[in-house]
């Protein structure tokens, strides 16, 4: 609770060179992501515009994934400070970042940030990617659309790719307000893409309900 109210009456400083005013000061900015080379995210192979190569996209339906930046240094502590000390300015840099990587996308998109475990969002206030979803949603003059809710509470720390994608199976659910979105393309969002589980079993749950042409965007990678 302390640390609430110190977040939301304390002036931000720039994580890098410490300048009042921003979370990162426009300068420090410029260089603070270590940029990841445009290829398929999941076979690290070079593609054209991040596209998924046919075999990864076989393994996850996802056309596109963009990926900003490593989860390192400035990355990290970014999604740390949104994460875990209710930095909500986070989120406006982080979709900034995001935006700047994503090319123009056909203008019916829906973005649609991946859900959190419940506890999580009691514990913060609040969904991380949906803050992101939202800034990325208003830069790029696309609709916000939360379509995604979390069914279970399955735990997926440290777990590998394969025992992953088993504990998140039937983890999300469809929302009936999607039927309203049906057809349109679909930009998932989150912060940090680790074995792309989550991303995945997202995807298959939006095809069941018939949503064809799905992408994702996210700030980090995990190497
Ligand atoms: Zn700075
Ligand atoms: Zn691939």
């Amino acid at each position: 609770m302390l640390d609430l109210v110190i977040s939301l009456i304390a002036p931000h400083r720039c994580i890098k060179c410490s300048a009042l005013g921003s979370l990162l000061c426009d300068i420090c900015a410029i260089d603070a992501f270590t940029a990841l080379p445009v290829r398929c995210w999941r076979c690290k192979q070079l593609s054209r515009q991040s596209k998924t190569c046919q075999t990864c996209y076989r393994a996850s339906n996802l056309r596109y994934v963009w990926a900003v930046s490593s989860y390192e240094g400035a990355a990290k502590e970014l999604v740390e400070l949104l994460k875990f000390k209710n930095a909500r300015a986070a989120a406006k840099i982080i979709a900034l970042q995001i935006a700047q990587k994503l090319p123009d996308l056909p203008p019916r998109t829906i973005v649609v940030p991946l859900p959190t475990a419940t506890r999580r969002i009691r514990q913060r206030g609040y969904n991380q990617a949906a803050l992101i979803a939202k800034e990325l949603a208003r830069n790029h003059s696309l609709r916000y659309y939360d379509v995604l809710l979390r069914s279970g509470q399955s735990r997926q720390v440290g777990a590998n790719r394969s025992l992953r994608q088993k504990q998140l199976y039937g983890a999300f659910m469809v929302k009936n307000n999607h039927k309203a979105v049906s057809n349109h393309p679909i930009l998932l969002v989150d912060d940090v893409l680790t074995t792309g589980s989550s991303l995945i079993e997202a995807t298959r749950v939006l095809r069941a309900a018939g949503h064809k042409e799905i992408s994702a965007a996210v700030f980090c990678q995990k190497e």
